[in-house]
């Protein structure tokens, strides 16, 4: 099935957040022609691992996003430091308006509001804000999720599933992490493909749905 989507606008509050939770999705939006746009606020630079350089993860994350085709000029970075999202809410806010009138995307993704990290309930919050009037979609970081209501599933093809491990692979400094193994992106596409009876999928929870 084809997406009716145009323009869309990924939040991800870390680098490798956009790839984890809908990389296959980006693929399958930019295979249908539509432009995708990621925006990462923060590259996390004291989370970094000894012995690479600390501004390593945003060139891997450029790395990944181009990967899956998203061009440089659709990647924003912001450079808010982790764990403390919430103590810049307001600027965050307005670092997504000007996204929003910059962009005005017709579908957003985000993380969910039932995700226990700070940084990512932060941007899920300020990004459903900003975005009321907009459909936006969450996605999944199930080691993250104490609950999360899966009412939407993308389906997607082996070349889907394929784009978004190769982007995975671009973060060399995060590979030391078990949800970065093949096995496990694998798995998960499968498991959310059989739960609507298709080989691969991603799951999303709907918190907006425009229809116009
Ligand atoms: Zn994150």
């Amino acid at each position: 099935m084809s997406f009716s989507f145009k323009n869309v606008l990924v939040l991800a509050p870390h680098t490798d957040d956009a790839e984890f939770g809908c990389g296959g999705t980006i693929a399958k939006l930019l295979n249908q022609n539509a432009d995708v746009h990621i925006a990462t606020f923060s590259s996390c630079e004291s989370s970094v691992p000894e012995g690479f350089p600390k501004d390593i993860l945003h060139h891997e994350s450029k790395a990944a996003a181009l990967s899956l085709g998203v061009p440089v000029q659709n990647q924003y970075l912001f450079n808010y430091q982790v764990r403390i999202f919430n103590e810049r809410r307001q600027d965050i806010l307005q670092d997504i308006i000007n996204l929003r009138k910059k962009i005005n995307p017709d579908l957003v993704i985000l993380p969910s509001l039932d995700d226990i990290h700070q940084d990512h309930l932060t941007i899920a919050q300020e990004g459903l804000r900003a975005f009321k009037l907009t459909t936006v979609l969450c996605y999944e970081m199930p080691w993250n999720n104490l609950r999360f209501e899966s009412n939407c599933f993308v389906e997607l093809n082996e070349s889907n599933v394929q784009s978004k491990m190769e982007a995975l692979k671009k973060y060399k400094s995060q590979a030391h992490r078990t949800y970065a193994s093949e096995e496990f992106i694998r798995s998960l596409a499968i498991t959310r493909g059989t739960q609507i009876s298709t080989k691969f999928a991603e799951m999303f929870n709907v918190q907006r749905w425009i229809i116009k």
